[in-house]
């Protein structure tokens, strides 16, 4: 098998040769429908026979670009995304022939509107809670209002048969996720934490499916069959973490950097580009619109009002993978998550009898300095 490097430099690079591939589809004639939230329904992105690309940005350049358009009190994301967009340099944004939204925080909704002005744009009204036949009509009738905009915009047919084909792929894609990662969980001394997270933080800006697939059953086969590494058994024994809460983007890379070399082995990563986007497969034997709207609405975000969903998986992810501590990364600003602080809390610490700490970052760089010292000071807690 080919180094186990290898593999994970071409996850790490994804982003930066997602550019070439943009390149090589733009010219070939294809589609691109960008798109900033898990709630995106990318299986009718994919009927359309367009390419769905995630454009979140976390970079601290962009949060500049982006306070020059924006309030300054808004989350970072939220300034990064708008001001990669607006700053007309983003080859990802400016790929883009549409962009797909929905109508999830206040922030990203009132970028949605100005983002309307740059490219065209299409809202998804996303209901404010996950139950209740009301708003799962609405959500289903969401489905079909994106799929007659993708219709229109790229002048093509989306066929129950496409949709049919769009959601096996999808499914495959989530299939292999977990794969890769329960066999990570059972397999320790394999893979560094920051190793899992190149693979998995990186897989959606893959734009060659398939050989992104490849690559992860590849990186499986290694995990089954792999010799452990001395550097990575080191961390056996050090306190187990989950890592839940905002998505931080390519920050995410920094931030499990410092948990690791504050000792800390982190088990499960609860957040948009891991378990909270792959979790739970859409039914392939239902009405295509109806089984996609059920699968997405049950995403368990903050922004949905009660959201006993990210309690349950909580609940689940410490029991499942023996958790001693949780870090709950808060971006500056974040109301949805930020007051999702108090239950989560009293659930990781009364009802779970487990380690809890929140952090509120603003992804700057020069935070690193108390984060590592915070981050420190809980691992030696939960060492004792
Ligand atoms: S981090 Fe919070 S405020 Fe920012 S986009 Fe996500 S949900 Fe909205």
């Amino acid at each position: 098998m080919e180094q186990k490097k290898q593999i994970i430099d071409r996850f790490k690079n994804a982003r930066s040769d997602a550019v070439q591939e943009l390149n090589r589809l733009k010219k070939e004639g294809a589609k691109i429908a960008g798109y900033y939230c898990t709630y995106t329904p990318t299986e009718i992105i994919l009927a359309a026979g367009a390419v769905p690309l995630r454009l979140c940005n976390s970079s601290e350049q962009y949060v500049q670009e982006g306070e020059v358009h924006l309030p300054r009190n808004l989350c970072a994301i939220v300034k990064s995304s708008f001001g990669e967009a607006v700053s007309g340099k983003s080859p990802y944004f400016e790929a883009a022939d549409l962009v797909v939204g929905e109508t999830t925080c206040d922030g990203k909704k009132k970028m949605y509107e100005y983002l309307r002005e740059l490219k065209p744009t299409h809202i998804m009204q996303l209901p404010q809670k996950n139950t209740g036949h009301e708003e799962s009509l609405l959500w289903i009738n969401e489905m079909r209002r994106l799929k007659s905009s993708l219709e229109q915009e790229f002048e093509v047919d989306i066929t129950v048969a496409k949709l049919k084909d769009a959601i096996k792929q999808k499914n495959s894609q989530r299939l292999a996720v977990k794969e890769f990662y329960e066999n990570w969980r059972a397999h320790p001394g394999v893979l560094m934490s920051s190793e899992a997270y190149s693979i998995l933080g990186n897989f959606d800006y893959r734009l060659d499916r398939e050989k992104a697939l490849e690559d992860l059953y590849a990186m499986i086969r290694h995990i089954k069959s792999g010799p452990p590494d001395a550097d990575v058994k080191e961390y056996d024994n050090s306190p187990r973490i989950l890592l839940t809460g905002c998505l931080l983007g390519e920050k995410m890379a920094g931030i499990i950097n410092i948990i690791e070399k504050a000792g800390g082995n982190i088990v499960c990563v609860e957040t948009c580009d891991w378990l909270k986007g792959s979790d739970g497969l859409v039914n392939e034997d239902m009405e295509p619109f109806s089984a996609i709207a059920e699968k997405y609405l049950q995403i368990p975000c903050p922004v949905m009002s009660p959201n006993h969903n990210r309690m349950e998986l909580a609940a689940r992810l410490i029991d499942d993978y023996q958790v001693d501590g949780v870090i709950d990364f808060v971006l500056r600003a974040c109301l949805t998550y930020s007051v999702e602080t108090v239950p989560l809390r009293r659930l990781v610490k009364d009802k779970k009898h487990t380690g809890y700490m929140s952090l509120e970052t603003n992804l700057a760089h020069s935070e690193s300095g108390q984060l590592n010292t915070r981050v420190s000071a809980f691992i030696e807690m939960l060492s004792i």
